[in-house]
């Protein structure tokens, strides 16, 4: 692989603003209704011990993509990087995908009429040496965003430090999203 991508959530420092999803809307041009990206909260514990919990939803960049190996046309596919990409014009809309996915991360986008999902902002930022655009935006850098390889950087860093989560790592998916679960607020 040429490059070994982590994106990662700190959930303990997500204030649930939102700025994520309303930049990855702007920049990949999302419609109404339908999201590439989602922050989630849920109040836990009971009064007076209530906390809050944010969870991110997007598409994990699984390093074993189960939304690649059903597509029949190729239009899904893993990039030498490992990212996984939709060529729009090879989309015949059959959903395989949509239902092989176990993170629920791909839509069909009602313009255009072809399965869309997270792809990191590749075209536009990533292939640029920027960070997608919710990573830049965060207020408080829950995001961290980079290449693995680089020992020095700040993801690379930060994940030797944590306890990180994989999200339904069972599976066998290998994302290249991972967590840092939640530790303030109320025990649930
Ligand atoms: S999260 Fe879903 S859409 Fe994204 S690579 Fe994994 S299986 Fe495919
Ligand atoms: S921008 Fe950062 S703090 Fe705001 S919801 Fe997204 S991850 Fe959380």
């Amino acid at each position: 692989m040429e490059k070994q991508y982590r994106l990662l959530y700190d959930e303990n420092l997500c204030i649930g603003c939102q700025a994520c999803n309303v930049a990855c809307r702007v920049e990949n041009s999302v419609p109404d209704d339908v999201y590439r990206l989602q922050v989630h909260l849920q109040t836990k514990g009971e009064f007076p011990n209530l906390g809050m919990n944010f969870e991110r939803l997007s598409c994990m960049m699984c390093e074993n993509p189960p939304c690649v190996s059903v597509c029949p046309t190729n239009a899904s596919f893993q990039s030498k990087d490992g990212l996984v990409h939709i060529d729009e014009r090879a989309c015949i809309t059959c959903k395989y995908c949509i239902l092989a996915c176990p993170y629920h991360a791909r839509f069909i986008n009602p313009l255009k009429n072809v399965v869309e999902k997270c792809d990191f902002c590749y075209e536009t930022r990533v292939s640029k040496e920027l960070s997608p655009a919710c990573v830049s935006i965060c207020p408080t850098d829950a995001l961290s965003f980079g290449d693995m390889r680089q020992k020095n950087s700040f993801v690379h860093q930060k994940s030797n430090k944590e306890v990180l989560v994989f999200p339904k790592a069972h599976l066998g998916t290998k994302p290249k999203v991972a967590f840092i679960p939640n530790r303030k607020g109320a025990k649930s």
